[in-house]
């Protein structure tokens, strides 16, 4: 490739990465109106063609983008950002609240005791791990494992609904009051709500306890064990093994 396909290329990215933001709601790196137009109008001789899609490409350019996240405060205080873990074609995708200290500092979900738990639950399912995507509303650890705030939600959810559009999930579990508030309704009562179905950007929704809560009453595992069994039916996953009280 000669400097010029080089730079040509180049601003190719930049036009793909300055749409793709626009798009999903992120604040773009300033630009002056002039370059601005000039970067939307597309580059030549690599003008896309009608209709062509500017997102993300996949997860891990995604993963590149939300790397640099300074979008709001836990930017100050995280360790690391914890993007989320699976297959990009999964087909059922768990989304907690927001990571805990220890997936803080390990940058992964669910590694602590809620995500043994879940590992435990995943299992009985049939399934592993390996096989599902496992992520959280806000990608940053709130100091002293505090609720994420509204304005931080708000700011961190283009990135989930990214991931999703990417995934393309059969079925999404909302797992705890948090993420079933941010992706059902702000008025969703955990207790009263969970175990329905709902919807996110057309994707099926089932809203179940956080396995945080289990661990404190063992005694709505039962609960939970009925939650993912209509995942398990909407998914045609068959024969189940029950999960222990
Ligand atoms: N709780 C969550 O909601 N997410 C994690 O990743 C860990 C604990």
């Amino acid at each position: 490739m000669n400097v010029a396909e080089e730079v040509r290329d180049l601003l190719g990215e930049i036009r793909r990465q300055l749409l793709y933001r626009e798009e999903i709601g992120l604040d773009a790196p300033y630009v002056s109106p002039e370059v601005h137009s000039y970067l939307k109008a597309g580059i030549q001789p690599e003008r896309p063609s009608a209709g062509e899609n500017p997102r993300c490409k996949s997860l891990d350019e995604l993963k590149l983008l939300v790397d640099s996240c300074d979008r709001c405060k836990l930017s100050k205080t995280r360790k690391s950002i914890v993007f989320g873990e699976g297959p990009d074609n999964a087909k059922l995708v768990f989304v907690g609240e927001a990571p805990g200290v220890e997936e803080d500092l390990a940058g992964r979900p669910f590694v602590g005791a809620a995500g043994k738990l879940l590992n435990d639950i995943i299992r009985a399912m049939g399934l592993d791990r390996k096989d599902v995507y496992i992520c959280n509303v806000v990608k940053c650890h709130p100091p002293r494992n505090r609720d994420p705030e509204h304005d931080e939600i708000d700011r961190c959810l283009p990135f989930l609904r990214a991931q999703l559009s990417l995934i393309k999930p059969e079925v999404i579990c909302t797992i705890g009051r948090v993420s079933a508030q941010s992706l059902i309704s702000k008025d969703f009562k955990i207790t009263r709500d969970r175990g329905q179905w709902y919807t996110f950007m057309d994707i099926p929704v089932m809203p179940t306890y956080h396995p945080a809560y289990l661990l404190r009453y063992p005694q709505a595992k039962r609960q939970v064990w009925d939650d993912v069994q209509e995942i398990m039916k909407t998914m045609g996953l068959a024969n189940p093994r029950r999960l222990k009280n």
